[in-house]
C-alpha cells in the first residue's frame, strides 16, 4: 500500500491542490489527512469539498476544525479565533457535517493517525522527545502519524525506550525499522512554520516501510492576495512568506 499523508491544510487551496496534483503522480492508493483542514486561509469550502469529493481520503478531525463544528474556542489567540470566526460565517452546511462527522483517532492496519498527539488527540503538541515519550506509551499500533505542530520531524522509540529524534528535513527518507515504534509529524500543506513556506507532504510505502518527505513551491502569492482581499489579518499573509 502506497499512501500519502497530509496535514494543517489551513483553508489554503492553492497549495492543496499542488500536493493532490503531486501526490497523483506519486500513484497513492489512499490519502491520510492528519486534520486542521480549516483555519487561517481563505478557501476552507473550496478544501473541504475537495476531499470529500474523493473516495481515498480519510480524515481526523484537528482542533481548528473542531474549534469552528463545536464552536468551542477557549483555546486560540485572537488571530486565530478571527479567522474562526470568519470560517463559521463561511462555511456550507453540507462542509459543517463533513468536518463534525470526523474522529479524533483514526487508524489503517499499520498504523494510527492523530491531529496533535496519540496522548492527547486533539490538542497537545508534541515539540521534543519529552512530549513524544508520553506518547510513545498510548499507541495501539507501532506507528502513529500526526501533525498541529506545522514541522515535519520523526521521533523513533527502540524496544529498550531510546528515544531519538530523526532530521527529516535532512534525510528526506526514513526507512522504519520493525519492532521500534514512530511518532512521524508530517508538517504543514497550508501554512509551514519550519522557516521553509513550501507545502510539506510525505508518502509511506508500506511494502518498503519507507517514508519520503517531499516540500512543495505552490502560488503563496495567489493564498496571500486572498488572505488579505477578504479582511483577514494580515500577519496570517505575511507569514506564508517565511514559513513561520
Ligand atoms: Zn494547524
Amino acid at each position: 500500500m502506497n499512501y500519502g499523508i497530509i496535514s494543517d491544510i489551513h483553508s489554503n487551496f492553492t497549495a492543496l491542490q499542488v500536493v493532490l496534483e503531486f501526490l497523483k503522480g506519486k500513484n497513492v492508493d489512499k490519502i491520510i489527512n492528519c486534520g486542521d483542514i480549516v483555519g487561517y486561509g481563505p478557501q476552507p469550502n473550496e478544501c473541504i469539498k475537495v476531499l470529500s469529493q474523493l473516495n481515498n481520503v480519510s480524515s481526523v478531525i484537528g482542533n481548528h476544525d473542531w474549534a469552528v463544528a463545536y464552536n468551542d474556542k477557549e483555546r486560540f489567540n485572537n488571530i486565530a479565533l478571527e479567522a474562526i470566526n470568519w470560517t463559521q460565517k463561511q462555511l456550507t452546511l453540507d462542509n459543517y457535517d463533513y468536518i463534525s462527522s470526523l474522529e479524533k483517532t483514526n487508524k489503517e492496519d499499520m498504523f494510527i493517525f492523530v491531529h496533535g498527539s496519540p496522548r492527547v488527540p486533539l490538542s497537545e503538541y508534541i515539540f521534543g522527545e519529552v512530549q513524544a515519550a508520553g506518547s510513545f506509551k498510548c499507541m495501539s499500533k507501532d506507528i502513529c502519524f500526526i501533525g498541529h505542530t506545522h514541522t515535519p520531524i520523526c521521533f523513533e522509540c527502540t524496544k529498550k525506550k531510546k528515544i531519538k529524534t530523526l532530521d527529516v528535513c535532512k534525510d528526506f527518507q526514513v526507512k522504519l525499522d520493525m519492532g521500534k515504534k514512530y511518532i512521524i509529524n508530517v508538517g504543514s500543506v497550508g501554512q509551514p512554520r519550519d522557516g521553509d513556506p513550501r507545502a510539506s507532504v510525505c508518502t509511506f510505502d508500506t511494502e518498503k516501510m519507507l517514508c519520503t518527505f517531499y516540500r512543495l513551491e505552490y502560488d503563496i502569492e495567489s493564498t496571500q492576495g486572498k488572505i488579505l482581499e477578504l479582511g483577514l489579518p494580515g500577519f496570517l499573509s505575511h507569514r506564508l512568506e517565511r514559513g513561520v
